[in-house]
């Protein structure tokens, strides 16, 4: 068993204080926090719960999602929601394939969803295009967590038959949301983040 304890200023979400502590882990998983004192001790650290990065396209950084983690851990972000849109503009729901499999070899937390706006407009010229039918395919997929970023508002203005065709999949997916949420469990709290409209 692998077990060890970091001593700190423990930043609780859940009590919105900070309290001089310990955090006992045991084989990789927190077992609980102890609190030594109700103040802060100005000498250690703070320890806080990872930061979760509620929009950001990880191919946007020119980085596979494996890579994109691994530097991402280091400032305290272990974990995204993300539109793989910049990816499926090129390489349609190939792209979208290949974020799903990097990510998967890695711990960090990727919520990736399915594009919903593939070309972004009709003046795009990289090339692919996620149609609705498509749009359902990846919605069924577990490690896809919901339907990403509607941007093109003037098809739902519009009523524009595909673009409401990606939204009726995603109401009856989760049963008659219209904006988009994703609730993530953490160790200290549940967080609903919020990605696009
Ligand atoms: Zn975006």
């Amino acid at each position: 068993m692998n077990t060890f304890r970091i001593a700190g200023n423990i930043v609780s979400i859940e009590s919105k204080s900070i309290f001089e502590g310990i955090v006992h882990v045991e084989n990789g998983v927190i077992q609980h926090v102890e609190k030594t004192s109700n103040g802060k001790a100005e000498y250690l650290p703070y320890i806080l719960p990872g930061f979760i990065d509620s929009h950001v396209h990880i191919e946007s950084s020119m980085l596979i999602p494996s890579e994109f983690a691994r530097l991402a851990v280091v400032h305290g972000t272990v974990a995204t929601v993300s539109d793989p849109h910049e990816i499926a503009n090129v390489c349609g729901t190939n792209g979208v394939a290949y974020m799903l499999q990097n990510a998967a070899t890695v711990n960090f937390k990727f919520y990736f969803g399915a594009p919903s706006c593939v070309p972004a407009t009709t003046f795009e010229t990289a090339g692919a295009s996620i149609n609705a039918a498509e749009v359902k395919d990846l919605l069924a997929k577990p490690a896809i967590k919901y339907l990403s970023e509607m941007m093109n508002f003037p098809g739902v203005i519009h009523d524009d038959r595909e673009v409401l065709s990606k939204i009726a999949f995603e109401r009856e997916r989760v049963g008659g949301l219209l904006i988009q949420a994703v609730t993530i469990r953490t160790h200290i709290d549940d967080f609903i983040v919020f990605s696009g409209l």
